[in-house]
């Protein structure tokens, strides 16, 4: 990217011309990387510090000219980058900035708005008020929920848990919890399988860790509607106040779908707060043969879905729906007379639905994404990797050296390498599979993660990114297979078959 240029003059912004030139440059570097992202390792190669050490340990004095800063980026920057954009990236959850969001986020960036009040960008709020009634419909979830953007799906939960306690009617918002010998403590219940943002929105919300009880699952990792029931009853004759029942569609570790029609059921009998987790998972609900995976959803209090996990949307985008919008905003309406403003209550200031004042334009990024690739395209996408899923499942299944660790709802795969004459509770197969996961990780090509699973140590096989082709999975397979053989773990003539 570099090539000469002026600096920045003693007062106001970069030139106008100077930023057009460096504008269409920084341009023609993402089309170029989005074109062909595998030329980088998917994984970093650098080591801790060695970014830190190539970089000066003060600001400069004076201006530098963007050229130079721009080789920076590409010579320092950009070795120490992990590249989420990268179709062999299928680690934690595959994500996508696609070029839509890419724009989007350039557009925010231009306008810089700070969509706290409607009147600070009437269209930021409006935009995002009807972006977030278009994904509702597409999630086939009832007109009852109102939605509003966060950043991530833990603030997402935190928020939502905040309105849980607020509905206990606690007057927690006015008087706090501390020395409060009239509230008895309060518990949150979620799966054991369920992601640490429950219990990190706990901690924040004064229930502590121990305000969550964690709920046994079966055999599929969903959680045990019948030892939630028990759990309850329990707890309230011990003493706990229950407020929130915590739903997972698509946990973390396994992708499992908690059952949320009978969860719901339980939450209505006793009276709590039903929030669902569908950050990773909500999404296939957009297509019509995968409704069901939202199913009892509707009798939610919120349920929350991220764009920047499966729907092509770069990070940040996690969107909340919520039934009972009125008890959140009441959890956090705080208004100083120098944010009033004079449209009332005739206009949302999405200020009020959280404990932020200050919030990024994010509708414009997603309102992008939804229009450029229409449902039939989002649909199209989201089917294909749960085929890539699907069909890496069946080389797992297929082999007698791999072994699957649990179903493939979506398009994740759990597994392992488990040699044939290795006995399934043999030692040694959890030290095997880290190695194994080292060695692939290092290829350059494949970036997978791993969860522990009832003391298994697994690999995971997340596909999302839109730029992931079966060549991509194919390769991972081989790869994987390759380093199996390397490792001295399987009989030639099978790995190399
Ligand atoms: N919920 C689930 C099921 C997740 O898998 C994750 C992250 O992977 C989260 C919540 C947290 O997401 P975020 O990074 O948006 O806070």
């Amino acid at each position: 990217m570099a090539s000469d240029g002026m600096v920045a003059g003693p007062l106001g912004d970069l030139d106008p011309e100077e930023f057009r030139r460096h504008g269409h440059e920084v341009v023609d570097w993402i089309a170029g990387f989005l074109a062909a992202p595998e030329r980088y390792p998917v994984l970093a190669r650098v080591k801790p510090g060695d970014v830190r050490g190539a970089l000066p340990a003060s600001a400069p004095d004076g201006p530098e000219p963007l050229d130079r800063v721009l080789a920076d980026f590409e010579r320092v920057i950009l070795p120490g980058i992990t590249h989420w954009n990268h179709p062999g990236f299928f680690a934690y959850f595959a994500i996508s900035g696609s070029a839509p969001g890419i724009l989007g986020e350039l557009l925010c960036a231009a306008l810089n708005v700070n969509a706290m009040l409607w009147r600070t960008s009437p269209a930021a709020t409006e935009l995002e008020d009807v972006v977030l009634d278009w994904l509702r419909k597409l999630l086939g979830l009832p007109a009852g929920f109102r939605g509003v953007i966060y950043d991530t799906a833990s603030i997402s939960t935190l928020c939502a848990l905040a309105a849980a306690r607020e509905a206990a009617g606690l007057e927690v918002r006015e008087r706090g919890m501390a020395g409060r010998p009239d509230i008895p403590r309060l518990r949150v219940y979620t799966s054991e399988q369920a992601h640490s943002s429950v219990e990190k929105g706990a901690i924040v919300l004064g229930l502590g860790r121990e305000g969550v009880r964690k709920i046994p699952t079966d055999a599929e990792f969903r959680m045990d509607p019948a030892a939630l029931a028990r759990a309850i009853t329990e707890d309230r004759a011990a003493g706990w106040r229950p407020i929130a029942v915590c739903a997972t569609v698509g946990t973390t570790g396994t992708t499992s779908v908690d059952p949320v029609p009978a969860i719901a059921d339980i939450a209505a009998r006793e009276g709590l707060w039903l929030h669902v987790d569908a950050a990773y998972g909500g999404v296939a609900a957009i297509l019509p043969e995968r409704r069901e995976v939202l199913a009892g959803c509707d009798r939610a209090d919120s349920i929350v879905v991220n764009p920047h996990k499966w729907l092509f949307t770069p990070v940040d985008c996690s969107a909340l729906f919520c039934r009972r919008s009125d008890v959140l905003k009441r959890a956090f309406t705080l208004v100083p007379s120098f944010l009033q403003t004079p449209e009332g209550t005739a206009v949302e200031n999405y200020m009020d639905w959280g404990p932020q004042l200050g919030r990024r334009f994010r509708a414009l990024k997603l309102w992008m994404v939804l229009r450029a690739f229409g449902r039939s395209g989002i649909e199209a996408r989201l089917s294909e990797h749960m085929r890539l899923g699907r069909l890496f499942a069946e080389w797992v299944d297929g082999d007698p050296d791999w072994e699957r660790i649990a179903p493939v709802p979506f398009s994740t795969v759990v597994f392992r390498l488990r040699p044939r004459v290795w006995a399934s509770d043999d030692p040694r197969l959890h030290a095997l599979n880290e190695r194994l996961l080292e060695g692939v990780n290092a290829s350059g090509e494949a970036f997978l993660s791993h969860v522990v699973l009832g003391g298994r140590y697994a690999l995971r096989l997340a596909i999302g990114n839109i730029r992931t082709e079966e060549r991509h999975v194919r390769r991972a397979w081989e790869i994987l297979r390759a380093e199996a053989l390397r490792l001295g773990a399987l009989p030639v003539t099978v790995a190399g078959g």
